[in-house]
C-alpha cells in the first residue's frame, strides 16, 4: 500500500517551512528532493567507504568499486535492459546525449543528413544536434505537436525521409507533461532503418520503463530528477550502436593500454567513461532507484495519475488560468499562464510567499515556447510524495495571485 505520510517522512526537506509556510514543493520537473536513504548513502560513502574506483588494489578501492559498479546492474534492472553492459554511467542526460552526438553521430553523419526532432524537446536534446547542423551541415527536421500538446507518432514516422539518420524524441515533455508513444515511433523508424534516441529524463520518473519493449537505440536518464544526487545519470545504448561508437572523452579508465604511439581502449561500456567518475553520486543514484523500485514504479505512476486527475478537476474551475497541453496521456506536469498582465515570474513570486515552489521561465524548451506563442510559463510538476492537499494549497495561492493581478 502507498502510504503517503510514511513516504513524505522519508524526505527530510518536506517538513521544513518556506516564508513561514509549510513547503509545497512542486518543482520536481527541475529536480526532485532526496529521501533520507540517499542522503545517508552519500554520507556513508564519504565517511566510511570512499576511495577512487577501478584502479586500486586496496580494501577501500575494492569496496567503492563494488558499490559503484553494482549501480550499473540497478539501472539495468530499472530500465529492464537485460544486459548491464548496455549502460554507460555519466553525470546526466546532457552528458548522455552529447556522448551520442560526438561519439556516434558526428563521425557518421554527412552534410544533408537529417535528424528528426519534436518541437517539445528540451535544449539538452536540441543543442547537441545544432552542433551537427553548424559544423557538418546536418539538417534538423521538426515535428509539431497537436493543439492539445500530443505528439502523433505517425507524424514523426512520416517526417523520416531517405536522408534521416536519427530520430531524437522525449518520452515525456518537461513543459506540457505529454507522454509520447516512443515504442510506436521506434517501430516505425526501425522499419525505415533509422535509429531512435529517447530522452527519458522525465519519462523514467513518472512511469515504469522497459527499453527492450520500447526497442529504442539510446535511452538517457538523469539522476537528480529520479530522487538521486545531482551529477549522476546514465544512458542505455543498444549493443549494435555501442559497437559503432567512437569514444568522446579521452582519459583514464577508458583505456587498457597507452604508449607514445598507440592507445588500446577499454571494452564498452567503460570505453565511454573517461576519468574519475561521480563515484558517490552514482552510488546515491543506485539507492534512489532502489527506493523507487521498493515503492513500486506502478504504484508511483498510479499515485501521480490520481494527483493529475485531482489537479485537472481543480484547475477546471479557474477560467482565468490557461493550461498549456491537455494531451490524453500526460504526466502530472502543468504549465500555465494567467489571463491579464501577470508574468509567470510574478506569479511564481506570489506562490513562493505561500511556500509553494513552482518554476517560471522557458523551461529550456525554446522551440516549444515559440510554438505556443509565449515567452514563459509557470510550471507545477508533481512527484511521488505530493498530495491532493498540496494541490489545494497551490490553487489557493493561484487565486491570491489572480486577485492581486486582476
Ligand atoms: N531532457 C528533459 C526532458 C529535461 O527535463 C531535462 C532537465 O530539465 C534534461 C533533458 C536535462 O537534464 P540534465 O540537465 O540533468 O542533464
Amino acid at each position: 500500500m502507498y502510504d503517503i505520510d510514511t513516504i513524505r517522512a522519508d524526505f527530510p526537506i518536506l517538513s521544513r517551512e518556506v516564508n513561514g509556510k509549510p513547503l509545497t514543493y512542486l518543482d520536481n520537473g527541475a529536480s526532485a528532493q532526496k529521501p533520507k536513504v540517499v542522503i545517508d548513502a552519500i554520507t556513508r560513502a564519504y565517511a566510511e567507504e570512499y576511495s577512487n574506483v577501478h584502479r586500486g588494489l586496496h580494501f577501500l578501492s575494492n569496496l567503492s568499486t563494488e558499490r559503484y559498479e553494482a549501480v550499473r546492474g540497478t539501472i539495468s534492472k530499472f530500465l529492464n535492459t537485460g544486459d548491464e553492459n548496455t549502460i554507460v554511467l555519466n553525470s546526466g542526460t546532457t552528458e548522455g546525449i552529447n556522448l551520442v552526438a560526438y561519439g556516434w553521430a558526428m563521425p557518421r553523419f554527412q552534410p544533408g543528413d537529417e535528424i528528426v526532432l519534436s518541437v517539445m524537446e528540451h535544449h539538452a536534446n536540441i543543442v547537441p544536434w545544432h552542433f551537427l547542423r553548424e559544423r557538418q551541415g546536418v539538417v534538423l527536421k521538426w515535428v509539431d505537436v497537436a493543439a492539445d500538446g500530443s505528439l502523433d507518432p505517425q507524424a514523426v514516422i512520416d517526417a523520416i525521409g531517405p536522408k534521416t539518420k536519427l530520430v531524437a524524441v522525449t518520452q515525456c515533455s518537461n513543459v506540457l507533461g505529454t507522454i509520447v508513444d516512443v515504442k510506436s515511433i521506434t517501430q516505425g523508424a526501425h522499419a525505415k532503418g533509422v535509429p531512435v534516441l529517447v530522452d527519458g529524463s522525465q519519462g523514467a520518473v513518472h512511469m515504469p520503463v522497459d527499453v527492450q519493449d520500447i526497442g529504442c537505440d539510446f535511452y538517457a536518464i538523469t539522476g537528480h530528477k529520479l530522487y538521486g544526487p545531482t551529477g549522476s545519470g546514465a544512458i542505455y545504448i543498444r549493443p549494435e550502436r555501442m559497437a559503432e561508437m567512437q569514444p568522446f572523452l579521452g582519459g583514464g579508465d577508458m583505456i587498457r593500454e597507452v604508449s607514445k604511439d598507440r592507445v588500446i581502449y577499454n571494452d564498452p561500456p567503460m570505453k565511454f567513461e573517461a576519468g574519475t567518475p561521480g563515484i558517490v553520486q552514482i552510488i546515491g543514484l543506485g539507492v534512489a532507484l532502489d527506493y523507487m523500485m521498493g515503492l513500486g514504479l506502478d504504484n508511483i505512476a498510479s499515485h501521480e495519475a490520481s494527483l493529475r486527475a485531482y489537479a485537472e478537476q481543480r484547475f477546471s474551475g479557474l477560467n482565468w488560468l490557461n493550461i498549456q497541453g491537455q494531451a490524453a496521456d500526460k504526466a502530472a506536469i502543468f504549465s500555465f499562464t494567467m489571463e491579464g498582465a501577470a508574468h509567470p515570474h510574478d506569479i511564481s513570486t506570489i506562490l513562493d510567499k505561500r511556500g509553494v515552489a513552482v518554476r517560471a521561465g522557458h523551461h529550456c524548451a525554446g522551440p516549444l515556447m515559440d510554438h505556443l506563442g509565449v515567452t514563459a510559463t509557470c510550471r507545477a510538476s508533481f512527484g511521488l510524495y505530493n498530495t491532493t492537499d498540496e494541490i489545494d494549497t497551490l490553487i489557493d495561492a493561484l487565486e491570491l495571485a489572480h486577485e492581486l493581478f486582476s
